[in-house]
């Protein structure tokens, strides 16, 4: 435990975000870091816990209250090292990660938790600034060839761990770049792409290679996949979208899935050309149903293409900002979260279902038919 009397002396700190009027009318990240001594105030929070409930939480078990330590005494490097035994992109998981470690802080009971997802994305940031972060090629081959299917951030940290267990790996996503849902689905503005790329390169110097275009079952036989490899990986994603099917009206002219949408702009943003049938915005009153976090990406690409008004639907209750955390912790509560994109220009309504969409004479959705409760 760096210091002792931490958590008494300093009190949480979150990393700002830039001014809203600024931040829509660009697509870059807009989360400004708290720079080296700040972020290791931060980690003097950390208490050391007897039983550190933050590990728990964390999806990929985390050694936080060791990295936590490490930053306060200064030593970056050896934080990089323990982040990165658990965790092979934590510059995605620090940007991108609900932290449900911060929820499961014991902190989090009667203060404010420790900053963990700021700590673990500094660490990160500052080991690829200083150029720590290098490929680390396995030290014999084995021989075996393996097949990961689907590239997004479980396919290239299994394809990445094959690869340094001496494999020869090959990588295969459907799409045309390398990244599943990081690089389609997740907006610009909450992860920049530069990130995939970056570690594609250390990738790249492990042995990895990598194989876009290649949709296993359509224009990749699965036999011939299967005679000419060792093992295979799927790790496909969970793309099947969530449908209002039977409801009257679904089929009008302007209703579309996130995922039809979210990948356009992100393609734009990466320099391809605007597709025919694209899907905009700008000038539109529109309607984002699903309260979730792929709804505020949805609402924070409208409001950067410049969306007129955009209401957002939910279907639960409006939840409590501080439920009774003796109820539910350390595991993650129901809590009204106010997403940066929600607060960049959106009305939100709860408990909203569905009931029809409504159309003009040319077959274009003009309305909704909501029911309260
Ligand atoms: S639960 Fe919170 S205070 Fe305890 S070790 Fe984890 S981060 Fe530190």
């Amino acid at each position: 435990m760096g210091k002792v009397t931490g958590f008494l002396e300093f009190g949480r700190s979150e990393r700002p975000y830039r001014p809203i009027g600024e931040r829509v009318r660009h697509w870059q990240e807009f989360v400004v870091p708290l720079g080296d001594e700040a972020t290791r105030k931060q980690a003097a929070r950390c208490m050391d816990c007897g039983i550190p409930f933050c590990h728990n939480g964390c999806p990929v078990n985390n050694q936080i209250p060791d990295w936590n330590d490490l930053v306060y005494r200064d030593d970056w490097r050896e934080a990089l090292v323990n982040l990165h035994s658990t965790n092979n992109f934590p510059e995605f998981t620090g940007r991108i990660c609900p932290a449900p470690c911060e929820e499961a802080c014991v902190l989090n009971i009667n203060d404010d938790p420790v900053t963990i997802k700021t700590i673990e994305c500094a660490i990160v940031d500052k080991g690829f600034e200083e150029g720590w972060v290098l490929p680390q090629p396995a030290a014999a081959r084995t021989a075996k060839r393996v097949a990961v299917v689907g590239s997004g951030p479980a396919g290239m940290a299994a394809a990445q761990q094959l690869a340094r267990a001496g494999h020869d790996v090959v990588l295969m996503e459907k799409e045309d770049r390398i990244g599943g849902l990081l690089r389609y689905g997740i907006p610009d503005f909450k992860m920049e792409k530069h990130l995939i790329d970056q570690r594609m390169e250390q990738m790249a110097a492990e042995g990895v290679t990598f194989r876009t275009g290649a949709h296993v079952g359509v224009n990749v036989d699965v036999e011939e996949l299967l005679a000419a490899h060792d093992a295979v990986v799927l790790a496909g994603g969970a793309e099947a979208p969530r449908d209002l099917a039977g409801t009257p009206g679904r089929d009008l002219d302007g209703i579309h899935f996130a995922m039809d949408f979210l990948p356009q702009q992100n393609r734009i943003n990466a320099g391809d050309p605007a597709p025919a049938d694209r899907i905009d915005a700008t000038g539109r009153k529109l309607v984002v149903i699903g309260g979730g976090d792929t709804g505020s990406d949805c609402i924070g690409t409208s409001t950067r293409q410049g969306a007129e008004r955009i209401v957002q639907l939910e279907i639960f209750d409006e939840p409590e900002e501080n439920p009774d955390l003796s109820l539910v912790w350390p595991y993650w509560p129901r809590r009204l979260r106010i997403s940066s994109s929600q607060k960049e220009g959106s009305e939100q309504r709860y408990e909203i279902e569905t009931m029809a969409f409504l159309g003009d004479a040319a077959g274009r959705v003009r309305a909704l038919a909501p029911r309260r409760g």
